[in-house]
């Protein structure tokens, strides 16, 4: 049977504006994993749904079912707001970097629990940290994780030895580390050294608290970021936008 109506926590990815007055509203929830949803006359100066929906807001929501099978928000107030994070340009990439690889790897109406909590943990980490490398790296990781793209930094992905504790390469394309011995120069390898490998295998089997404790070191912050942006890519098979702006406001 076709549910007519249902309640909904979520969190509110992005919108895009419809018509001429409405927005689609790409919504996370707690229950049936991402949903897309009509907001009808939200542009409109006296909407009273406007200010509910703006990305990155905690909402509780009725949804109707329209014509065919597409949602209509019938109701929605906030349960939570970050407003330091649209308070910037800087804040505002850093949680649509959240938003957006959580809407890339997010199953449309299937429940995913533990994304939904990686997602608020996040944006509520990211909204008092004051550094937020920390907070985003270790979404990356249990992004990776919850999504089954781990990466294997224990053992060669090719030969299967043990990693050492010395520079490395790291394969998107094969999910991991490739030791030296099984490397060449033509296979579009990426190095890592073996102190930035050691922040991804303490990230990776880490709670955050730890992990926020360790810090990251900022010379070993661009080279993670290049590791990471390009395994995620990789996976995505297109370029995560947030990142690259966030690149070119720096
Ligand atoms: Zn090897």
């Amino acid at each position: 049977m076709v549910e007519r109506s249902v309640r909904v926590q979520a969190i509110v990815l992005s919108h895009n504006n419809y018509g001429e007055a409405d927005r689609y509203i790409k919504l996370l929830t707690a229950d049936r994993g991402k949903v897309s949803a009509l907001a009808k006359g939200v542009r409109k100066m006296n909407s009273r749904k406007a200010g509910h929906l703006e990305p990155f807001t905690l909402v509780t929501a009725q949804l109707a079912r329209g014509s065919g099978s597409s949602w209509i928000i019938s109701q929605v107030s906030t349960l939570e707001s970050f407003p330091n994070l649209a308070c910037d340009l800087e804040s505002t990439c850093h949680a649509a970097y959240i938003s957006e690889l959580t809407d890339r790897f997010a199953n449309d109406e299937v429940m995913n629990r533990e994304l939904y909590v990686l997602v608020i943990d996040s944006m509520r980490r990211l909204a008092k940290a004051e550094d937020r490398f920390p907070v985003l790296r270790y979404f990356d990781f249990r992004l990776l994780d919850i999504a089954g793209f781990r990466p294997q930094l224990h053992q060669c992905v090719q030969c299967g030895e043990p990693v050492l504790e010395q520079n490395q390469f790291f394969s998107s394309a094969l999910g991991g580390i490739v030791c030296p011995k099984c490397s060449r120069p033509e296979s579009g390898l990426t190095p890592i050294s073996a102190r930035t490998l050691k922040y991804f295998r303490f990230y990776q089997t880490q709670p955050f608290s730890k992990a926020a404790a360790a810090g990251w070191p900022a010379a070993l912050r661009p080279e993670a970021e290049t590791i990471l942006t390009s395994y995620l890519t990789w996976l995505l098979e297109r370029k995560i936008n947030s990142q690259t702006f966030l690149n070119c406001i720096r």
